[in-house]
């Protein structure tokens, strides 16, 4: 319940302070970036960014129970959701060639031959259901939505490269899964270049951020792999599925589509699209929708085999077309009404106004400043 500055909070939602500024100044609220904001000022904010950040801001609770929360009001039939597991760790540790690895010999890729590289994100078939791997590492939909508190990423698997140990970006990923909540599960790569004792080594190391083995006492999971011989990774995709299925990951596809941008360009013939994981509801072709300052209606949807489908559920990754303009990577889409569509877009039109207003004020205070100084 503590106070968080302006500053801070448009940090936090991985916007520019200034657009903050003019959001409250159309509300009549007056502030600069210092400005503590009151609870009820930030749920302000956070409902223009997503409904959920107001919980996050502060305390990042894991999304599944803000899930559940809102789906128990509703009163739905909760589903199990598939969990997603975004791969981390420092540069040449091993993340790409153990992506790479999955997806070439675990992902059916139709006869397409797949569009599934350019959706940012595919499903793996386990004996405990299917886990959702987040392609690109270090996502940059991954990265937007931990500067705004919120994450994608169900479970965190950490790679570190056991020759190599732990690296700054190796600790920084810890800390970002910590301030998340996520929990970890650590990968030990390239153990076809080591031998027992350099593995204890890094466990040890590694315990001291606070991933104390299971095996020692601990609560993290570790797994033991060559991403180039493949040797531990069917255990340690087991071992993901494993983890995700206790955190008991609910979704209901009955209520209005929510879920995230991971990736958009522009398709010849199709214009903006973009790749998307829904956590709820369910997405159909002719729905319309609001996306961070875009929206648009649905086009199309083609699933990771490049099988068009009339509609999607939540944990499946899907190109998406029919957005008006392009979303950015991490905003989130929720199915709207016609009406609000069209509230949304004069919305928008009213805040670049506004936006222009502002900066036309500040201009003249700037001159005014020089002028008497
Ligand atoms: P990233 O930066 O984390 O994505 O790392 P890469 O996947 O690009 O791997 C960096 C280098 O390490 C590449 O030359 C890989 O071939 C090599 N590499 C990755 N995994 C293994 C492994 O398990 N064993 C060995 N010997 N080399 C590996
Ligand atoms: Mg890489």
């Amino acid at each position: 319940d503590k106070e968080v500055s302006l500053g801070d909070l448009a940090q936090r939602l991985g916007r520019p302070a200034s657009e903050v500024i003019v959001l409250l100044l159309k509300r009549g609220i007056v502030a600069n970036i210092n400005k503590l904001l009151p609870r009820d000022v930030l749920a302000i904010v956070a409902k223009e960014y997503g409904a959920t950040l107001v919980d996050t801001v502060k305390d990042t609770v894991n999304k599944s129970n803000v899930v559940k929360e809102s789906l128990q009001k509703e009163q739905v039939v909760q589903e199990k959701r598939d969990p997603v597991v975004v791969i981390v760790g420092h540069v040449d540790h091993g993340k790409t060639t153990l992506l790479d690895y999955i997806r070439k010999t675990k992902v059916a890729l139709g006869e397409a031959g797949g569009i599934t590289q350019h959706l940012g994100a595919y499903s793996v078939p386990t004996n405990h259901g299917n886990v959702v791997f987040l392609d690109t590492p270090g996502h940059e939909a991954f990265s937007v939505m931990r500067e705004r508190g919120v994450s994608v990423a169900d479970v965190v698997a950490l790679v570190v490269a056991a020759d190599d140990g732990v690296r700054p970006q190796t600790i920084e990923s810890i800390k970002a899964a910590q301030s998340l909540k996520a929990p970890i599960v650590v990968v030990i790569n390239k153990i076809d270049k080591v031998d027992s004792l350099r593995i204890e080594t890094v466990k040890r190391e590694l315990s001291q951020y606070g991933l104390l083995s299971d095996e020692w006492g601990g609560e993290t999971p570790y797994a033991l792999i060559s991403a180039k011989t493949g040797a531990g990774v069917d255990e340690l995709i087991e071992l993901l599925a494993l983890q995700a299925d206790m955190l008991d990951l609910v979704t209901s596809s009955a209520v209005a589509a929510r879920g995230y941008v991971l990736e958009s360009q522009i398709q010849k013939g199709r214009g903006a699209v973009a790749s998307l994981l829904l956590h709820c509801g369910t997405l159909s072709v002719g729905d319309f929708f609001i996306c961070g300052k875009v929206d648009g209606r649905v086009n199309s949807i083609v699933d990771g085999t490049g099988k068009s489908l009339k509609s999607v559920g939540p944990s499946k990754p899907v190109l998406v077309s029919g957005f008006y303009d392009f979303p950015k990577a991490g905003d989130l889409l929720q199915a709207s009404s016609q009406k609000e569509v069209k509230k949304h877009q004069s919305e928008v039109e009213k805040d670049v106004q506004v936006k222009q207003l502002y900066d036309a004020s500040q201009a003249a205070i700037n001159v005014i400043v020089k002028v008497g100084s």
